[in-house]
C-alpha cells in the first residue's frame, strides 16, 4: 500500500513527533510505501490567495474558486499545490496527523486542505445539475482510497464523551471526517485519538504505540465509518436533505451515518 501522511506539528521532539516516527516505521516494517508531508518543515504556505495561480494578470479580481478552477484546468497552479496533488493521486491511504488546536486541525493543515483541494480536484467534480449534485460525499477524485485521522488532545476522554463539555469527539471531528475526507470520496476509518496528552509518560506512550500499531496493521481491513453516500438515494436532490423515512426524527451529524 502507498500511504501519505500529512503531518502538522512545529516541533519534531514532541509527542506528535514521536507518534509520527512510530507510524512511519510501523508502516514501512509492514512493507508499505510511505511519504510524509511535514508541513512545518516544508514551510507550507497556509493562506489561499492570488499567488496560487501562475501567470495571473492582476487586473481581474481574485476569485478563490474560479481562479482555482482556471489554474487547475490549465496547468497554472502553484508548484507546491501540484506536488501535493500528485502525492494524493499516488496514495491509497491518507493519514492526517495533528494536535487538536482549538477544536480542529492547526491552521497550517487547514491551509493545505484549502489550497490542495482545488476546484476540479477536491470539489466541483462530476456533473452539477438539479438531478446530480456533483460527485461528492462518497464519490469524487479520492474514491477508492482510505483516510484516517491521528490526533492528540489536551482534554480527557470524558471531556469528549457523549455528555462531555467539549462535545462528543465524533461531532468535533465531523467537519474533517465528513467534510474534508468523505466529501472528495475517501472511505474514512474511525479516528485514532490520544487523549490527555499532558499526562503522557513512557508507559502510556508504549500503550499508545501498541494500540496505534494495531490500527496501522489493519488499515486496509477495518470497516470505514458508514457515512451515507450522497448519490445512493438517501437524499432528496437538489434539496440534499435526508429522506424523511431514514433516521426518522433524528437531526444533526449522527443522522448522516447509516
Ligand atoms: C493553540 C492550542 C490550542 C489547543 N486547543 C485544544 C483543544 O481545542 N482541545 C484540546 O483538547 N486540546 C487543545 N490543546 C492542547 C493540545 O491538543 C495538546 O497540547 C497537544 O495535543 C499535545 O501534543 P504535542 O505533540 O504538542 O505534545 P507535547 O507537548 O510534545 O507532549 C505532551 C506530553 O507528552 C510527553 N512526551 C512528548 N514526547 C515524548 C516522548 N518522545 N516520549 C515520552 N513522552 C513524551 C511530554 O513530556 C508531555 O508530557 C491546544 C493547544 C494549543 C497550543
Amino acid at each position: 500500500m502507498k500511504v501519505l501522511i500529512v503531518y502538522a506539528h512545529p516541533e519534531r521532539r514532541s509527542l506528535n513527533g514521536a507518534i509520527n516516527d512510530f507510524t512511519v516505521q510501523r508502516l514501512r516494517d509492514n512493507g508499505h510505501d510511505v511519504q510524509v508531508s511535514d508541513l512545518y518543515v516544508m514551510n507550507w504556505k497556509a493562506p489561499l490567495d492570488a499567488n496560487d495561480v501562475r501567470e495571473r494578470s492582476g487586473e481581474a479580481p481574485f476569485h478563490a474558486s474560479l481562479d482555482s478552477k482556471h489554474a487547475f484546468e490549465n496547468g497554472l497552479q502553484s508548484r507546491d499545490i501540484e506536488i501535493e496533488q500528485d502525492k494524493l493521486r499516488w496514495a491509497d491511504t491518507l493519514i492526517l496527523q495533528f494536535p487538536m488546536w482549538w477544536f480542529s486541525m492547526p491552521a497550517i493543515m487547514k491551509g493545505w486542505v484549502e489550497r490542495v483541494y482545488a476546484y476540479g480536484f477536491g470539489y466541483g467534480v462530476g456533473e452539477h445539475s438539479d438531478t446530480h449534485w456533483g460527485d461528492r460525499y462518497g464519490e469524487g477524485a479520492m474514491a477508492g482510497k482510505r483516510a484516517m485521522i491521528v490526533v492528540t488532545t489536551g482534554g480527557w476522554e470524558s471531556h469528549y464523551g457523549p455528555r462531555g463539555i467539549n462535545g462528543p469527539i465524533d461531532d468535533i471531528l465531523f467537519p474533517i471526517q465528513h467534510g474534508v475526507l468523505f466529501y472528495p470520496g475517501f472511505d474514512v476509518l474511525p479516528p485514532f485519538v490520544v487523549y490527555q496528552s499532558g499526562k503522557m509518560d513512557d508507559a502510556r506512550l508504549n500503550e499508545t504505540r501498541e494500540a496505534l500499531g494495531q490500527r496501522l496493521d489493519r488499515l486496509w481491513d477495518d470497516t470505514p465509518i458508514a457515512f451515507r453516500k450522497q448519490n445512493r438515494g438517501d437524499y432528496a436532490i437538489p434539496q440534499l436533505t435526508l429522506r424523511d423515512e431514514l433516521a426518522a426524527g433524528r437531526t444533526g451529524f449522527g443522522a448522516h451515518i447509516d
